[in-house]
């Protein structure tokens, strides 16, 4: 990753949907100022999710989501459909993209109730208006009016329009910061505190650099006014025994955490990157109640292992290895796992007896908690790595004792 530019998972995130030939690819590129989207008079070009990232004046570092059309009805329509759907879960916001030419239809109703029981807010922009004749065009407000959603009357091809549909979409932003959940880490030092991040140099590592938690918890400590001391295991132990360090918190990856609970003495408060992310991403108390029902689970029990992004797994594996052996280890017996990795999230979640997901890293908030409402509404435990570790190696309430009040 490069460290001067914003994750994506950062971004407030925002998916066009529309039906195919709306111009939802031609109004990104319009937005974009460049040609980022597959743009064709063929209907039903867009087939998978394409994502451009930019800044918008107001709104910061965004991602606009291009999705297939929601009137798809070619054979390959239902995976196109779910793919959609997984774009929502993951849009602050959302541009549903009309033709002015055809009007609303069915296809456009269906989607402005899905985003509203999704509790997205959305903008409707109707597109080509180029194409309509000034008859037309004085009717199009009033259609329009009645929705419980701005519209913004725009044209891909001659750009009338496009500045007061980034000025809303800047709206929403600044609204959607209100439901932004809590610093990293910042909240939990005061300005001029150390703190300690231990980072393993071990074959898992990646040569040469940080990954992506580390360098966003090195960067929000810096954000708050602290000081940031990066260390690997071997050398922590050193660092203690040498010198009254007297750090405010001591932040470690979760697969040493064993190992360095060992280390840093009981009166320093002691936790890790996973649970840092598992606050600030998603549903805190969920995730917690989660590894509390670790206790409960038996073996021949189901677990759904999910990962976010896709890594080729080496030797000793986190996810397929490590997290199984520590929890079988806990439960006395074999459980059965399957392992879901990148984008995709399993929508019968009701089989499973519980879902461990990775840190989450490069999904956003929105995301994130998409996928924790999932599991909660299938009547199913989750939680993440960290906490799973912490809970096997039972220091799950040291590690979650930094963040009581
Ligand atoms: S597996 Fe999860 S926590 Fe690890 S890098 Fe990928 S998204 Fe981030």
């Amino acid at each position: 990753m490069s460290l001067n530019k914003t994750p994506r998972a950062s971004r407030y995130h925002i998916a066009f949907l529309g039906r195919m030939n709306s111009g939802k690819s031609s109004l990104i590129n319009a937005l974009a100022d460049q040609d980022v989207a597959v743009v064709s008079p063929v209907a039903g070009t867009t087939t998978d999710i394409v994502h451009k990232a930019m800044e918008i004046h107001g709104a910061g570092p965004v991602v606009l989501i291009d999705t297939p059309g929601i009137d798809d009805v070619s054979v390959l329509a239902a995976p196109r459909i779910a793919r959609t759907r997984r774009a929502i879960d993951k849009a602050d916001c959302a541009i549903v993209v009309v033709d002015a030419t055809t009007g609303e239809g069915e296809p456009e109703l269906e989607v402005y109730s899905y985003l509203e029981e999704k509790q997205v807010p959305f903008i409707i922009a109707i597109n080509k208006t180029d194409l309509v004749d000034d008859e037309l065009g004085s009717t199009l407000p009033s259609a329009y009016a009645a929705r419980n959603a701005p519209y913004i009357e725009v044209s891909a091809k001659t750009h009338s329009g496009k500045e007061e549909l980034l000025r809303a979409i800047s709206a929403l932003a600044a609204k959607a910061e209100d439901r932004k959940g809590p610093p990293l880490v910042g909240d939990l030092f005061d300005p001029g505190d150390r703190v300690i991040l231990v980072i393993p140099l071990d074959a898992q590592a990646p040569k040469g650099r940080l990954i992506l938690p580390q360098v966003q918890t090195i960067r929000d400590i810096l954000d708050h006014g602290g000081i940031a001391i990066a260390i690997g295991t071997k050398q922590l132990k050193q660092l203690f025994s040498s010198r009254d360090l007297a750090p405010r918190l001591v932040i470690t990856d979760s697969q040493v955490f064993h190992e360095v609970n060992q280390i840093v003495p009981p009166a320093i408060p002691l936790t890790s990157f996973s649970i840092l992310f598992a606050r600030h991403k998603g549903d805190f108390d969920l995730l917690v109640k989660g590894a509390q029902a670790l206790d409960r689970l038996r073996p021949g029990d189901h677990v759904l292992i999910a990962e976010a992004c896709t890594h080729h797994p080496i030797e000793d594996d986190i996810g397929t290895v490590k997290i199984p052996r520590l929890l079988n280890a806990k439960v006395g017996g074999e459980l059965n796992y399957e392992w879901q990795k990148g984008g995709d999230y399993p929508e019968d979640l009701a089989r499973f007896q519980m879902v461990i997901h990775c840190g989450g890293c490069m999904l956003n908030r929105k995301a994130m908690c998409s996928r924790l409402k999932a599991a909660a509404a299938a009547g199913v435990s989750i939680t993440n790595y960290g906490m799973t570790i912490a809970a096997c190696h039972e220091i799950l309430p040291r590690a979650l004792e930094p963040f009581k009040c």
